[in-house]
């Protein structure tokens, strides 16, 4: 009665009134901060030549194969893509060789997590999350009401799956794993996961959220497939974004037993994915040599870095991803002095006060960064 009365005498600001009509637990969601557009940090500091190494993208750009394939199709653009998305749908299936019922296709995986969210999470729920990790994760839970459950990383952002087994309880809907871990870079083994999986209930369905897993180079690898193929209530979260150079495109997939997927369609758009998106992944996929020799560079970039890192007695976190953790003191006030010289990383992480994140670029620029880097430090 009393908002009523509010309205109509109107004391409240317009603002105001919306706010209360407003899902109360979207108020507690923080906006997204991606990584700065370089034109940004151009126009701020009157800088020409600015690198990126903020947002894991591949610094080799697409797939030449995608971008062949996409300028073929922009003639057709006035017709709707296939809402199944029928044809990429059955190239990753044959990539990875499972049915195409058991590949599902994203806006980026980012829209697959807010799919998962939606489809099974009710009000009260429990997601059990890692902490560092992907802040999307977390999102997904909070415009469903559900309630996130942090558990730490340890000492050294390892896994901790004992703590994550001791915080399930008979609300706990989803778990999610990322490997290799963003922002950490840190990895498991498929041996810890099959370990996890024993260990879990029915009822909760595990999400391998494996983005970079095109970057991985480690004994005993997740092989999550096998998982999917056992029966599991597991869900393998890829794609086209990384490895393939595609991150502007927006397509990422789901891969699941075909009557757990079934379930994404309900809260999918008929359309969600637009038809550049289907056809330019298609065609990557096709390109192994593309494949091969952005790992290649990523690889030697790695070593750059841990080399370059340590001559300038900084530590660092080895990863198996295509960025890195630096432990530079104070990382927003690191990354705000890079900016200046032109490198734009990422800061701020929760938990990560000491680090920033680096994303691997080309040789030149990643000795950008660390001369950057070096200059940086020297100046504060
Ligand atoms: C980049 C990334 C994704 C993929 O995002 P898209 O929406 O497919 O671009 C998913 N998970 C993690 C951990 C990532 O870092």
């Amino acid at each position: 009665m009393g908002e009523q009365k509010d309205v109509l005498t109107s004391t409240l600001s317009l603002e105001e009134r919306v706010r209360r009509l407003v899902r109360p637990n979207l108020h507690v969601i923080k906006p997204y901060v991606p990584g700065r557009p370089i034109a940004d940090v151009q126009r701020e500091f009157g800088l020409h030549d600015v690198v990126k190494l903020a947002s894991n993208e591949n610094p080799l750009g697409p797939s030449p194969k995608a971008l062949d394939a996409i300028s073929d199709l922009l003639l057709e653009l006035n017709r709707y893509p296939d809402g199944a998305a029928q044809d990429v749908r059955t190239a990753i299936a044959q990539h990875v060789h499972l049915q195409p019922e058991q590949v599902f296709v994203g806006n980026g995986s980012d829209e697959i997590i807010k799919m998962i969210a939606e489809t099974f999470l009710q009000p009260g729920d429990e997601v059990i999350v890692p902490f560092p990790s992907f802040a999307q994760y977390n999102f997904g839970a909070q415009v469903m009401e559900a309630k996130i459950i942090p558990v730490p990383l340890t000492k050294h952002f390892q896994y901790d799956f004992l703590a994550m087994q001791n915080q399930i309880t008979d609300k706990t809907k989803l778990i999610y794993v990322c490997s290799p871990n963003n922002p950490t870079g840190t990895w498991v083994t498929h041996t810890q996961v099959k370990e996890f999986l024993e260990s879990i209930p029915d009822g909760v369905i595990v999400v391998l959220d494996e983005a970079y897993l095109e970057y991985v180079d480690t004994p005993d690898p997740l092989r999550s497939l096998e998982f999917v193929t056992e029966g599991k209530t597991v869900l393998s979260l890829r794609t086209f974004s990384k490895m393939y150079g595609l991150a502007g495109l927006r397509l990422g997939y789901a891969l699941g037993d075909a009557g757990l997927i079934k379930y994404l369609h309900q809260v999918r758009e008929p359309f969600n994915v637009n038809a550049v998106a289907q056809v330019g992944a298609t065609a990557a996929l096709q390109d192994t040599e593309h494949v091969i020799k952005c790992k290649v560079a990523n690889h030697e970039g790695r070593l750059q870095y841990y080399e370059g890192l340590t001559q300038l007695g900084l530590e660092y976190i080895e990863t198996q991803g295509n960025f890195l953790l630096a432990k530079v003191g104070n990382g927003v006030h690191v990354f705000q002095e890079l900016e200046r010289h032109g490198v734009i990383v990422r800061a701020g992480f929760p938990g990560l006060d000491e680090y920033i994140r680096i994303s691997i670029g080309t040789e030149e620029e990643n000795r950008r960064c660390l001369q950057a880097l070096e200059q940086a430090l020297k100046e504060m």
